[in-house]
């Protein structure tokens, strides 16, 4: 990953100069040239965030398996705000309307903010905290191991994973009623 360009900008909801706006750069063996674009004020909290590649406009499915500690600290997650997460194994699902704010993180990353988001819950529902405990501890544990498949779905193919290693990912592209057209 490379930062290309990165600038402090008026900001376009509110004009204060406070703007954060930076561009980088992925060149993947999979996805090949990923530009990402960010951006955030520190004076209204506008975001922006988008991304763009070869694919981009076509819904996408990426199932991305992490063998290992390794797969799971060193492959990279983009999210888009319009990008549904889930895990079979894991058993859990982040659906665009809930936690949706885009995001760019390593697997590791994100499973800690999953791991969050359930100690939140555990607040708002004490009688499920034994359950709710259960599942961090294994997520937890899959951080260290590895060993589970997470499924990111996006309507707009901005959402995508960056495995380290080549053949941990694959990619299929939906048609509207979410059935696969063919792979890479
Ligand atoms: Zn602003």
């Amino acid at each position: 990953m490379s930062v290309v360009f990165s600038t402090e900008a008026a900001c376009p909801v509110c004009g204060a100069k406070t703007f954060r706006y930076i561009e980088m750069l992925y060149d993947t063996p999979f996805f090949g040239n990923v530009l990402i674009q960010s951006g955030y004020c520190q004076t209204c909290g506008y975001r922006f965030f988008d991304i763009d590649y070869a694919e981009v406009g076509r819904p996408t499915r990426v199932i991305f398996t992490a063998r290992d500690g390794v797969d799971v600290a060193k492959s990279f997650l983009i999210r888009s705000k319009t990008g549904t997460i889930y895990s079979p194994d894991l058993g859990f699902t982040l659906e665009p309307g809930s936690h949706g704010e885009p995001m760019i993180t390593t697997v590791e990353g994100f499973l800690y903010k999953v791991i969050d988001y359930a100690e939140r819950l555990k607040v708002l529902e004490p009688e499920g905290r034994e359950r709710v405990d259960q599942f961090i501890q294994r997520v937890y544990r899959k951080i260290e191991e590895g060993g589970f498949t997470l499924v990111v779905e996006d309507p707009l193919g901005k959402s995508l994973v960056i495995p380290y290693r080549e053949g941990t990912a694959r990619v299929e592209y939906l048609d509207a009623i979410g059935q696969p057209q063919g792979s890479t």
